[in-house]
């Protein structure tokens, strides 16, 4: 299938990889941030074909899964009104709050249905104005704009039985939270080339100078991924730190600038809460003061509830690239994509779960690779 197959192509694939190989000289390990492209890497097994001395890090970058637990209960807690209609992305509906799911909310006779996109819950909102209509908006910089159209629509329309329970979080401060934390080990970043295609570059040039890492805005096919690699190790081995793009066919350095002025428009940047991770200053959106009234979290009073991680769940570790799944003792026992205890097991792109997909038979799939020293 062109676009796709031939971004998998196999003799191709070999040629990145000896050069890789070829190049590589001493331990090296960097972070994929998103996890869409943790989820190629551990299904086409890329990182088990690289050499012994690259380690691939899984960074914070899958948004179902760094939605932090109150916000979940306050999904929950909206959902569960007779009055409201709650529209989410189906990914979201099996996440574990503190005490229940939104399928479990449905079941209870909630009004919770998957939609496609935002403007689908808006459309909603327009045909039955009785219902109160609340869109679930999560993500990265990438489903941020058109959760931003929505709103902007929903005001311009006069759609006022329509809100958004925002939970948006933005990468460049989690890249730079993840490069202070004490036990940090990465040494160069895989940028997720989706959010680019949205963004731009211009915040990474900053970022790979402070913290002298390299940072490879980089696809999601085996290719793509493979190709980003190859970069960041040439990088690293010359001593350089700069911001490559080897996504060229979806990245521009200016990003997208119709998506751009639409987030200035509705969104204002906020400190934001990461599942496990915690807060980290400027790393997320909420709504700027014009569209404020469009809050779920204000027009249902839910802003105050607060949470607590289960203590079994180690994903906090995970998203920071601090522990493999497998080296939580949970993973595949008393948590399975089933019975999951934290959100990594549940999203499409959460690490947990490509690991337990892709790799809970393979005994040499356990840990970090320890024996690396970097730095
Ligand atoms: S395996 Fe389950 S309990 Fe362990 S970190 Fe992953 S989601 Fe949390």
């Amino acid at each position: 299938m062109k676009y796709l197959s031939e971004f998998q192509d196999p003799q191709l694939a070999r040629r990145l990889l000896d050069d890789i190989h070829a190049t590589v000289t001493r331990p090296w390990a960097m972070m994929e941030v998103c996890g869409g492209q943790t989820h190629s890497i551990i299904r086409h097994g890329i990182d088990q074909l690289l050499p012994e001395q690259v380690e691939l890090i899984h960074g914070p970058g899958c948004p179902v899964c760094v939605t932090p637990l109150e916000m979940i209960d306050k999904a929950l807690a909206i959902a569960a009104l007779p009055e409201v209609t709650f529209c989410s992305f189906g990914d979201m509906l099996r996440v574990p709050g503190s005490d229940r799911d939104l399928f479990r909310v449905k079941s209870a006779g909630g009004d919770v249905r998957v939609v496609y996109s935002p403007l689908d819950a808006l459309e909603i909102a327009r045909r039955e104005p009785d219902r109160q209509v609340v869109f679930f908006g999560i993500g990265f910089e990438t489903t941020a704009p058109a959760n931003a159209m929505a709103v902007h629509q929903a005001r311009r329309l006069g759609i006022g039985n329509f809100s958004l329970l925002v939970s948006h979080v933005r990468v460049p401060p989690a890249i730079e939270a993840v490069m202070r934390s004490p036990r940090c080990r990465v040494q160069a970043f895989l940028a997720a080339g989706h959010v680019c295609s949205v963004m731009g570059v211009e915040e990474y040039p900053a970022l790979a100078a402070r913290f002298g890492v390299p940072i490879v805005v980089t696809g999601f096919e085996p290719l793509d991924i493979l190709e980003g690699i190859r970069r960041t190790v040439r990088q690293l081995e010359r001593g350089e730190h700069r911001v490559e793009n080897a996504y060229p066919r979806a990245v521009r350095a200016e990003g997208n600038p119709a998506a751009l002025r639409m987030l200035g428009e509705v969104f204002e940047v906020t400190d934001r809460a990461w599942r496990g991770i915690g807060t980290i200053p400027g790393s997320g959106w909420r709504l700027a003061g014009a569209y404020r009234e469009f809050d779920a979290e204000h027009r249902f009073g839910v802003g105050d509830l607060s949470a607590e991680e289960p203590a079994e769940c180690r994903s906090g570790e995970v998203l920071q690239g601090l522990i493999k799944p497998r080296e939580c003792a949970a993973f595949g026992t008393t948590c399975t994509p089933r019975t999951p205890l934290g959100a990594t097991m549940v999203s499409s792109e959460g690490a947990c779960a490509a690991y337990y997909l892709y790799r809970r038979l393979d005994p040499a799939a356990t840990t970090v690779k320890e024996a690396h020293p970097v730095g």
